[in-house]
């Protein structure tokens, strides 16, 4: 593996446009499973239940989300960033780093040091959640708190007495218009392109390393497990995100 990491930590130093495109494998790390490892979300709970159209269709969908954001927020709100965020921050730091493309929605890649405006969120961030009525945002605490106390299916105070959703993409739910486009031109413009952590099987997000792979970047795949894009990997790295994005930005710093 050390070979592998001496050629990411060259493609760091060499790229002028560096992505870096996280899942939910980045934040295993820190305690916040995956959703299709063994023990994932997805084996504990059906994804066919969660769906915005649930969701915003009956109280009943609205009840069962909010059981099941009642026991996934404490898991979020209470994580650490990781060495593989922080890693990633350092790169930001060493002035290395274009942006961030992540699939998560826990907040991690800010709290580690990656200023707001350098991460793009495609899937939402679970902190957040806005009336579909009025607009209004609120903090998901607050939603947490009403929920601790007592509250099934938190509205917006009358007089609106909306749906509160939390911001966060559900299935069946439109992408967001302006991040979509924003991680689709910043993959086709950089020059090189690192997966951390992802299955790459949620499309359309999956399409981004395919964008940057086709505009010219080397792609380098740093994931447990494989993904159907391995085979167009420069670089790929069978190891756990938090001690090889360590090493790798170890030696972008040594060789700097
Ligand atoms: P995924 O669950 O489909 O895949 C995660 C991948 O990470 C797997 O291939 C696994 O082998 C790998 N992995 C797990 N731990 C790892 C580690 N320590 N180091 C390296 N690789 C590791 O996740 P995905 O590709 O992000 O897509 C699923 C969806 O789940 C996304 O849309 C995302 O929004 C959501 N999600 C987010 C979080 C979060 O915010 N932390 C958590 C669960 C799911």
């Amino acid at each position: 593996m050390q070979g592998e990491i001496e050629r990411v930590a060259e493609l760091v130093c060499r790229s002028q446009r560096l992505v870096v495109f996280t899942g939910a494998g980045v934040s295993t790390e820190s305690g916040i499973p995956d959703f299709r490892s063994p023990g994932g979300v997805w084996d504990r709970f059906d994804p066919e239940e969660f769906t915005y159209q649930n969701f915003v269709g009956s109280e009943e969908g609205r009840r069962k989300y909010w059981q099941l954001g009642r026991h996934i927020y404490p898991v979020i709100k209470n994580a650490e960033p990781n060495p593989a965020h922080y890693a990633l921050a350092d790169l930001h730091r060493l002035e290395r780093l274009d942006c961030v493309i992540t699939q998560n929605i826990d907040n991690l890649h800010q709290r580690a040091g990656v200023p707001p405006e350098k991460v793009i969120e495609l899937h939402g961030n679970a902190t957040r959640a806005r009336c579909l009525g009025c607009g209004r945002s609120y903090t998901r605490e607050e939603a947490h708190e009403w929920l601790e106390g007592g509250v099934e299916i938190p509205v917006c105070p009358t007089p609106c007495g909306g749906i509160i959703k939390p911001h966060t993409i559900m299935f069946g739910e439109a992408m967001p218009a302006r991040e979509t486009h924003e991680a689709e031109r910043r993959s086709r413009q950089s020059d090189l392109f690192i997966v951390v952590g992802s299955s790459l099987v949620v499309y359309p997000a999956a399409f981004m390393p395919l964008y940057a792979k086709q505009s010219g970047a080397a792609l380098v795949i740093v994931n447990l497990s494989e993904t159907p894009h391995d085979d167009y990997a420069d670089v790929r790295i069978p190891g756990k995100a938090g001690p090889v994005m360590e090493r790798i930005v170890e030696r972008v710093k040594e060789r700097l």
